[in-house]
């Protein structure tokens, strides 16, 4: 089966689900979106309030930054595959719950495997805590490498909701901090995207 059919069946599978009790107040699932041969991918923490309406990911204020970091850069979010922690929306825009982050969890662990990048960003406290199965904040792991499973490495980085609420450019600012991890992001997909393009066919 193609990475294509694969994450349609996943779609679908992720629109019927009501394992946890976000399923009663979502609009529309929010799945992921970007390159099924990324080498890279960006884990967010959940969908907000214009993801939940749209279906995508990071299409709101902070997904707009999250655009324009990449951009920094020159890479589109067509080149990297974009995701969440949880697929609907926890109300109030709240972290969603341990509960709901482990009833979920399946789905990410498929959208891992089926695209299967080198590196996972993971965008913040929750979507570190994660993928490191412990409560950790972002500031002491922010732009470092860790060996995660089957070969693959987390580089997190800040949320960028938590750019928004940070705004200074400053030497040391979580702006200027993240400037620093992109192209470090950017350094890490160069180095991949051979590899991730012999794989495309
Ligand atoms: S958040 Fe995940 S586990 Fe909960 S209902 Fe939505 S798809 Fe299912």
């Amino acid at each position: 089966m193609t990475r294509e059919e694969l994450i349609q069946i996943l779609t679908e599978r992720v629109q019927e689900c009501e394992a946890c009790q976000l399923a009663q107040g979502r609009t529309n699932v929010v799945v992921g979106e970007g390159s099924l041969y990324a080498p890279i991918m960006f884990v967010g923490e959940g969908p907000g309030e214009e993801e939940d309406k749209t279906g995508r990911p990071f299409v709101g204020r902070a997904g707009q930054l999250l655009t324009k970091i990449l951009e920094s850069v020159q890479l589109t979010r067509e080149e990297v595959y974009i995701c969440n922690v949880v697929k609907c929306r926890p109300p109030n825009n709240r972290v969603p719950n341990a509960q709901e982050q482990k009833a979920c969890a399946h789905f990410l662990y498929a959208q891992i495997m089926i695209v299967d990048p080198a590196i996972i960003v993971p965008l913040g406290s929750t979507a570190l805590s994660f993928f490191l199965n412990q409560n950790v904040s972002i500031s002491d792991y922010r732009g470092k490498e860790i060996q995660w499973k089957a070969g693959k490495k987390l580089f997190p980085m800040f949320h960028p909701s938590y750019l928004l609420r940070n705004p200074s450019r400053e030497k040391g600012s979580p702006k200027d901090l993240t400037w620093q991890d992109i192209k470090k992001v950017r350094k890490f997909y160069d180095e991949l995207k051979g590899r991730y393009q012999d794989a495309k066919g």
